[in-house]
């Protein structure tokens, strides 16, 4: 065991440790950490730790920003945030104020599992124990198997047993403010420099396009959506340019609210019974990939579909560029790649239509795209990310048939028929009517060849729309789609 150091925390100390769990309702870790404390007639450290070699797009801190800041506030202005790297920085803090007890939620994530398990061990040197409680999941990854024991690899039959399986009702966690440690006193005390502290007090600024996570606008998201949209959701969700999803996904993804929360409130639910079942289905998909994930762990970035190995992708830089830039000359494509690029966030169909594109239609391996979407995602989770990624790739669990090919102007037409949702991420666009940009049957209508009419009269490599600025072109289609079409399934065939 370490030697311990004096600390100046005379107190006994519990370490309560904040990961993607950044809420204090309905928080068994919290919960017990607090207890623990309490029957210790000590204080209870609340820390979280920010490793600034995590790769974060401005949104994503943005979010991570207004989680904490929030998270803080409901802690009473008692969260401390230092920088440094997870395992090392517990074990430091355990050690310096002779902590025996860190509590932690339990990650299912091959890398956030690995962080606990190093986390665990350093501990163990210095006394401490990693004390793993509850997760962000309504049933934890691992509880349901078939009868032969195994995990479930099919969505319908593992949805059954999940929407059977009991779930704890919310719990109360948020402690007492008299439990807490000081954090600025405690880390100075604990030794820590001025520029390994971090303060979580400010208010970080907020673009009005950006989704804003923290537990306060989770629960004010979730009100709202209970009054207005639940009703409609079964048919609302699946219009782009329609505020008809919960917009949660982010939320959950930083753990601000628990599912838990969100079907005991769905259970009350009763003057919208199909809102109410489909919304929970939705929360089914989120648990079904972590419960794959966590028994396969390797399907983060390999082909779940074993037959699947073979297939020739190509890998073309200029391609996927064009795609990653919203520049195909496929506006629905498009104006779905600048919403995530403005916004952090994409509507689920909008994901679909551009998975597709990308593997079907630009034949680029979808790890590509699931790898950017990490990157860009307000709401980035491991396992719904690379599942759906998966999942419409054709190499997944349930996999979308390879022959289900998206037409991006048939999406167009059943789920954006008005065309707002491009006009209102492709400005550029906005003077063309719904007709010009999506024709019948997936064939470009007259305005696909009216664009290509006005591009060859005005100059190489796009149109000009006349609302737009001399010089900026909106591009025309960078592959023919029924060719691209036609193209995916002779390589699937030929496989
Ligand atoms: C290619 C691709 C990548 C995706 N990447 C992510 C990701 O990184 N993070 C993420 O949370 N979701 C991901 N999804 C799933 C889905 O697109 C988002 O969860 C959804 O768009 C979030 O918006 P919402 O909260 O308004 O959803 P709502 O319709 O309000 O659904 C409620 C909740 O159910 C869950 N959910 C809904 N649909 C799905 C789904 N298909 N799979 C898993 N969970 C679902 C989410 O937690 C969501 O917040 C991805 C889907 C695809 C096709």
């Amino acid at each position: 065991m370490g030697e311990r150091q004096h600390s100046g925390a005379s107190e006994r100390t519990v370490i309560m440790w904040f990961r993607s769990d950044l809420r204090t309702a309905d928080h068994l870790a919290l919960g017990a950490a607090a207890q623990a404390a309490q029957q210790q007639g000590g204080k209870l450290l609340c820390l979280y730790v920010q490793n600034p070699a995590d790769d974060r797009g401005p949104l994503q801190a943005a979010a991570l920003s207004n989680a904490l800041f929030e998270l803080n506030q409901n802690l009473s202005g008692r969260l401390l945030v230092v920088a440094g790297d997870g395992p090392q920085m517990i074990t430091r803090l355990a050690e310096k104020s002779r902590a025996s007890e860190v509590y932690v939620s339990e990650d299912y994530t091959p890398a956030g599992g690995g962080e606990l398990s190093d986390a665990a061990q350093s501990l163990t040197k210095v006394g401490a124990a990693l004390l793993r409680c509850g997760d962000n999941y309504a049933v934890s990854p691992g509880s349901i198997l078939t009868g032969a024991g195994t995990h479930y690899r099919v969505f319908t039959p593992f949805k059954k047993r999940w929407l059977a399986h009991p779930w704890q009702r919310p719990v109360r966690s948020r402690p007492e403010i008299a439990l807490l440690a000081e954090p600025h006193r405690i880390a100075l005390a604990l030794g820590l420099k001025p520029s390994e502290i971090l303060h979580p007090e400010a208010a970080p600024a907020q673009s009005p396009a950006t989704v804003r996570v923290g537990e306060e606008s989770a629960r004010e998201s979730w009100e709202q959506f209970l009054a207005d949209r639940l009703l409609d959701y079964a048919e609302a969700r699946d219009l782009l340019a329609e505020e008809g999803t919960s917009r949660l996904s982010g939320q959950l993804a930083h753990g601000t609210i628990h599912p838990r929360t969100l079907l005991a409130d769905l259970a009350d639910a009763d003057e919208a019974p199909t809102g109410r079942d489909v919304y929970a289905t939705e929360l089914a998909w989120r648990e079904f990939y972590a419960d794959f994930l966590a028994a396969q762990p390797q399907s983060g970035w390999q082909d779940v579909n074993p037959i699947f190995p073979h297939y020739p992708w190509d890998e073309d830089p200029e391609l996927f560029a064009a795609w990653r830039e919203g520049r195909t000359g496929f506006p629905v494509v498009d104006a779905a790649m600048r919403q995530l690029a403005q916004t952090g966030w994409m509507h689920n169909r909008a994901r679909m239509i551009v998975a597709s594109f990308l593997t079907k239609d630009l034949h680029q391996p979808w790890q590509l795209g699931a790898e950017y979407f990490l990157s860009q995602l307000v709401d980035a989770d491991f396992a719904s990310n690379q599942h759906g990624w998966q999942w419409t790739a054709g190499t997944g669990t349930d996999a979308s048939p390879y022959f289900r090919i998206f037409n991006p102007y048939t999406q167009s037409r059943k789920f954006d028929p008005s065309a707002r949702y491009i006009h209102r991420w492709l400005p550029e666009l906005r003077s063309l009517f719904p007709q010009d940009l999506f024709g019948d049957e997936g064939v470009p209508g007259s305005a696909g060849r009216q664009l290509k009419r006005i591009h060859y009269g005005l100059a190489e490599g796009g149109f000009q729309p006349s609302e737009l600025p001399e010089g900026v072109y909106y591009p025309e289609p960078i592959v023919d789609h029924s060719e691209a079409r036609a193209e995916s399934l002779r390589r699937y065939r030929a496989r």
